[in-house]
């Protein structure tokens, strides 16, 4: 006769597959959870990723003149 396999998540006590550790449903509910861990993830990547892209905080943004000044004194006008 079979030995019986019971799930390892604990207090569960249903029986499960022999070359699964959990049974169904333990399994199933893993799989949600870890989904679920992944967007989580995921969202706290795309965060992060947009961050790095932005780079370093910024000084205050170059104005027309400002510009126009600093080509001026790269080119040796002023
Ligand atoms: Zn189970």
């Amino acid at each position: 006769m079979a030995r019986a396999h019971i799930c390892d998540v604990p207090r569960c006590g249903r029986p499960r597959q022999r070359w699964q550790r959990p049974c169904a449903t333990c399994l199933s509910r893993l799989k949600e959870a870890f989904q679920q861990r992944r967007f989580r993830d995921h969202r706290l990547f795309k965060k992060r990723a947009a961050a790095h892209l932005a780079g370093p905080p910024r000084h205050d943004p170059v104005t027309p003149q400002q510009a126009f000044a600093n080509t001026e004194r790269l080119l040796g006008e002023r």
